[in-house]
């Protein structure tokens, strides 16, 4: 019997790709009213330069384990305790204005002081810009009614609770929140799933995971032995990583619900 459903954040709850693309938006702007450079491209230009320096990074493996993506990085604070974030915190500044830069200069334009004012709007323009799902609050109502419900996302402390900061509402729902930069290590490793099932003083078979990622949620629930439900909302491809169930709406998880 489910007693417990273990959520994700990111692209399950809360629309994080949407908020970070109307960032992109708003930021692009300013440089297409500056230069007359098409805003859209600029986007491209500079989400290329991120994933090309944060990668070049000694501490690029660590945001691998705990999850952190480089357009996280481009507007994270990264203010945790663990020596790893603390590097983070002070490579993040250099990070966010060389990838603005990069991406400017891809597009002819050279010039760095535009690049730093353009690597700092683009915090406030990704805080402006939460987004939940239409139905997340909905299924959240619903289900809170007979489950447990624990968050179990990756990523930085800092960043994870500012997140649920401007999207407060969020938080009463769960009964614990467990993110992976406070544990030590991320989904897809089982240790986090097995530190939830403690927390939550339930047993593997008594809860299922429900998250839209499969290397990292499936992944994770199936090594770890949990049961799992991959929300697929934009038709992509399956891969080796096999989910107990798949939907495409959060709501879908009642009828799946009902027959376990
Ligand atoms: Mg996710």
């Amino acid at each position: 019997m489910i007693k417990a459903i273990f959520f994700d954040l990111d692209d399950t709850l809360l629309w994080d790709q949407k908020s970070i693309k109307e960032a992109f938006a708003a930021t692009c702007k300013l440089a297409e009213e500056r230069y007359g450079i098409d805003s859209n491209q600029l986007e491209e230009a500079v989400r290329e330069a991120a994933r090309n320096l944060y990668s070049s990074y000694e501490i690029y493996p660590f945001t691998r384990m705990i999850g952190i993506n480089p357009f996280e990085g481009l507007w994270g604070n990264f203010l945790d305790e663990q020596d790893d974030f603390k590097k983070m915190k002070e490579i993040v500044p250099s990070y966010r204005k060389d990838a603005w830069t990069t991406g400017l200069k891809t597009m002819g334009v050279d010039d760095p002081d535009f690049g730093y004012e353009l690597a700092e709007r683009f915090p406030q323009e990704r805080k402006k810009a939460p987004f939940v799902y239409e139905e997340t609050f909905k299924t959240l109502d619903e289900l809170k009614k007979n489950y447990q419900l624990l968050l179990l996302t990756n990523g930085s402390p800092d960043l994870q609770k500012t997140k649920l900061t401007i999207t407060k509402e969020l938080i009463p729902y769960f009964d614990q929140i467990v993110i992976s930069g406070d544990f030590g290590r991320g989904k897809p490793d089982p240790a986090i799933f097995e530190h939830a099932l403690t927390l939550m003083s339930i047993e593997r078979d008594e809860v299922i995971m429900v998250g839209d990622n499969l290397m990292t949620d499936i992944l994770g629930a199936n090594r770890a032995g949990i049961k799992s439900v991959w929300l697929n909302r934009h038709n992509k491809k399956p891969n080796e990583v096999i989910p107990t169930y798949e939907i495409q709406h959060l709501e879908e998880l009642y009828g799946i619900l009902e027959k376990l």
